[in-house]
């Protein structure tokens, strides 16, 4: 049966833009509380609020004397110590009011008393007895964070959507938060072509390839927030790989990989468009990945209850199948994790050597960014195409190339999307 859908190959940047309108308009999974830690790497489904103002008293980042700073305007000056206050001294150990000419001895983390506008390290200073000597003026305010400077009270610590790493956590254990309440991750079906594809399991002929795709797919579905469920190798033969995709159309999400390039045996675009799918693009003008396909099968039929599947077609090479994932399909997978959309982050490094490409198309090339600091420099890691992921495992990010120069020289800054 011949394939009736009409190609559409975007640009780049029109096949992002397409993902991104989709990825906004997806709906909001259900939600689960789990304790804290359980709760790393999850996205929070409700914000964190500051039960207290952060900090929740004027605190000194220093150890030193709690001073006001118009007395030691001029230095020398000599102060009345009134006391000593450590991090957690209790309210009625602290000297109600510095007033004119006098000091507090203060410890870094403690609450900084009333009258008091500076903390003097005790670097510039020497006590004996109850005197101590400054050395060295403070501006008002120096070396004190004020109540609530970093965050007040009722105000939003944590926004709902925000994967939850190393520092939302801290802040939402502040907040004394031992509960969260994060979005379920989304089920993401893993879908497999080719007659030439076999199980790792199995014992490969001369002229079959261990499904690799799978693996990769299921690593970068964990990574952005996904529960990978792994269907079957499907053959390239119709009426088998449709049974496939619409167990996979059960899923919230289905990634298919191989089978969408224009062989006779590439099947999936025929058989979703027998399945009534619809699609948004067939094709974007990248390297690698440029047959990537993606569509929503489903959507409309009056007896289910899910308002369609979002499917992706990526490209069988395993090179093809990472890069187009990390372009398009992400945004899908982290929208129906709840998370709130990104804008792919791009960072800049400098050529080692020249490269020379023909214009065209937008290219994602396996990269080694090396040296340290100032002389960090990146350079193409050596490879035969797409289907080298030896090479790309040898990699650490992508050199970025836009479709619309051929030479690009030693010394220039480039955009590099990490890996
Ligand atoms: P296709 O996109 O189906 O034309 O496949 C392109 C290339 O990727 C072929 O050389 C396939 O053998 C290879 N390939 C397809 N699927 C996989 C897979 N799951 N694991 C490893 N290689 C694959
Ligand atoms: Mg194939």
């Amino acid at each position: 049966m011949p394939v009736t859908q009409v190609p559409v190959v975007l640009s780049f940047e029109d096949a992002r833009r397409t993902v991104e309108q989709h990825a906004s308009r997806v709906r909001q999974p259900k939600v689960e509380p789990v304790d804290l830690l359980s709760a790393a790497g999850r996205v929070l489904a409700e914000p964190i609020q500051a039960d207290r103002n952060l900090p929740p008293f004027p605190r000194s980042t220093r150890d030193g004397y709690a001073v006001r700073a118009a007395d030691v305007a001029r230095v020398p000056a000599t102060l009345d110590v009134l006391g000593e206050i450590k991090a957690g001294e209790s309210l009625e150990n602290i000297p109600k009011h510095i007033g004119s000419v006098q000091a507090a001895s203060i410890m870094t983390g403690a609450p900084v008393p009333y009258g008091a506008d500076a903390v003097v390290m005790v670097e510039y200073s020497a006590q004996q007895g109850n005197r101590v000597e400054i050395q060295r003026s403070v501006a008002p305010g120096e070396n004190i964070v004020p109540s609530g400077a970093e965050a007040k009270q009722g105000s939003v610590l944590v926004e709902r959507g925000v994967r939850l790493n190393d520092a939302a956590i801290a802040l939402a254990a502040s907040a004394g938060q031992s509960r969260v309440r994060v979005y379920n991750r989304p089920q993401v079906a893993v879908l497999t072509t080719g007659d030439e594809i076999v199980s790792i399991d199995a014992n490969p002929g001369p002229t079959q390839i261990r499904n690799s795709n799978s693996y990769s797919l299921a690593v970068q579905i964990r990574k952005a927030g996904g529960e990978p469920v792994l269907l079957p190798i499907a053959p390239d033969e119709p009426r088998k790989l449709r049974t496939l995709i619409e167990e996979g159309m059960k899923s919230d999400l289905l990634l298919m990989t191989g089978g969408v390039s224009m062989g006779r045996y590439d099947l999936v675009e025929q058989v979703l468009t027998e399945l009534h799918a619809e699609f948004f693009f067939t094709g974007a003008k990248i390297q690698p990945g440029r047959p990537v396909v993606f569509g929503k099968c489903g959507a409309g039929a009056p007896a289910r209850e899910k308002p369609g599947t979002y499917f992706f077609g990526l490209p069988g090479n395993p090179v093809s199948t990472m890069v187009t994932f990390e372009l398009f399909a992400r945004p899908i997978l982290e929208a129906l994790a709840g998370m709130s959309l990104r804008k792919l982050q791009f960072t800049y490094a400098k050529l080692k050597s020249e490269i020379r490409v023909k214009p065209g198309l937008r290219r994602f090339l396996p990269a080694m960014l090396s040296g340290e600091f100032e002389a960090s420099l990146v350079e193409l890691v050596p490879w035969q195409g797409s289907g080298d992921v030896a090479a790309t495992a040898r990699a650490n990010c992508y050199i970025v190339i836009p479709s619309d120069r051929d030479r690009f020289p030693a010394g220039e800054f480039v955009a590099i999307l990490s890996r």
